[in-house]
């Protein structure tokens, strides 16, 4: 099925309001091959386009000015560039600007011709993420930004924590999040939107940008475990990955990058074919459906038993131990019987299962147990051969710890609760793309 979207003629890429970013460029002969819809026809402010997938009300289009740079991939930006008659390392150099030195001006890239660089300031762009923002936990060891987004009234919350050698970024993949974990402060938002590619290394660029303001290294770990489920925005989260990794982005290897799922395995199963060697983390906690059921949603679907098989597929391929996420809820499940449930559900399987005393988040019906309880709980596991890790809980003073991310809404969001010592920026929302009239032909 073809469908004709016959639009003005003044931008150069237009954009699916439903998925965020495809970007097709709009000169004439232009080759659009790596775009996952198939271009029938382009000229100038007509493109016929093969949208199968798309039911036709679900098609908004806006179209943008310029060409978001970091929505695209390397081969992407090479072709962008031959396209405006550079030479495909210029495309390599541009990757470096925007992703190793994070420039948010064409005109400081000193390697490249002035008019090139006046080429770019025409027709792509290369914003950053707001900070809108910043606080440092009392206790020095984490950091909570605030960034806001084009076009949304709403703030991606991301973590930096600090340990020793260590600077991990705990981002952000959705804002909001459809599988309403019941223990979770982002699944009560529900799912608003999934974050594009350019939302996910925003807040990697917004990082650094801070740690370099403190004289301080640039981050070294990052973990997919801030708001919403990365695997059910997989595209934009592979496509970041790709720059994370890339010896030209962030170069971080993938045994320093995480990614923590509620378990959909489908993804998983995805994953496992990328053959990467990113460490996988699975929100489990619990030992049976019934009890997981209760408070992951998303095991009705994807019920415990697929989801410990899939987990030793992903360790067979990948020879990577499988953390198992597991929230310690006093009399539920921190007792010496969950012990002996998780034991016979994961006993025998070379993996790691990480403790957290569930947070004092806004829902009230659970306690966490205290400190000397957890010891006991992680000590009684050992004894029966799992290898247990307690997670320290940091940023709790900062609303930044596991299950406290909410995005609030930019107008009410002062990013000040629970705050030590803050530093607050200010920011505000840019609005980079015009709406035009569509006609479905
Ligand atoms: S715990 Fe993760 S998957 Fe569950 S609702 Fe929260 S963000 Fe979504």
């Amino acid at each position: 099925m073809s469908r004709q979207l016959t639009f003005s003629a003044d931008g150069c890429a237009i954009r699916f309001k439903d998925e965020q970013f495809h970007y097709f460029c709009l000169p004439v002969g232009y080759d659009f091959s790596y775009t996952r819809y198939t271009i029938i026809s382009a000229v100038k402010g007509r493109l016929t386009i093969n949208i199968e997938t798309f039911l036709m009300n679900d098609i908004s289009i806006t179209m943008s000015k310029t060409l978001n740079l970091k929505n695209l991939s390397l081969p992407q930006i090479e072709d962008f560039v031959l396209n405006l008659g550079a030479k495909k390392f210029h495309g390599r150099q541009l990757y470096k600007w925007i992703y190793q030195k994070r420039l948010s001006s064409f005109d400081d890239m000193t390697n490249m011709a002035k008019p090139f660089r006046a080429q770019l300031h025409e027709c792509a762009s290369i914003n950053k993420l707001e900070p809108r923002s910043v606080i440092e936990s009392r206790f020095g060891d984490a950091v909570k930004f605030g960034f806001a987004l084009c076009e949304s009234e709403h703030i991606a919350e991301s973590v930096l924590l600090i340990d020793d050698n260590r600077r991990t970024a705990c981002i952000s993949s959705q804002l909001g999040c459809a599988l309403g974990c019941t223990f979770c402060e982002t699944g009560k938002l529900g799912f608003i939107r999934n974050l594009t590619q350019e939302e996910i290394i925003g807040q990697l660029i917004g990082i650094n940008d801070y740690l370099i303001s403190k004289g301080d290294k640039l981050i070294t770990n990052i973990v997919f475990m801030g708001m919403g489920e990365a695997l059910s925005n997989y595209d934009n989260f592979l496509s970041s990955l790709s720059i994370i990794m890339a010896e030209d982005g962030f170069n971080i290897g993938a045994r320093r990058i995480t990614v923590s799922t509620a378990g959909v395995i489908p993804s998983i199963e995805r994953l496992i074919k990328e053959d990467l060697t990113i460490g996988l983390a699975i929100s489990l906690n619990a030992w049976n459906n019934e009890l997981r059921n209760s408070y992951m949603p998303i095991n009705r679907k994807y019920p415990i038993e697929q989801l410990v098989e899939i987990a030793k597929k992903y360790h067979n391929k990948t020879g990577r131990r499988v953390t198992f996420e597991y929230v310690l809820i006093t009399g539920v499940t921190d007792t010496p019987a969950a012990a002996a449930a998780l034991h016979a559900l994961l006993g025998g399987f070379p993996c790691k299962i990480n403790l957290i005393p569930v947070n004092p988040a806004g829902n009230k019906e659970y306690n966490s147990p205290d400190e000397r309880h957890v010891v006991r709980f992680s000590e009684e596991l050992h004894r029966k051969g799992l290898a247990a890790t307690i997670r320290r809980s940091r940023g709790q003073d900062i609303s930044g710890a596991c299950g406290q991310l909410t995005g609030s809404s930019i107008n009410s969001y002062t990013g000040t609760r629970h705050a030590g010592p803050a530093l607050l920026l200010s920011g505000t929302v840019q609005t980079r793309t015009v709406h035009i009239k569509t006609q479905i032909e």
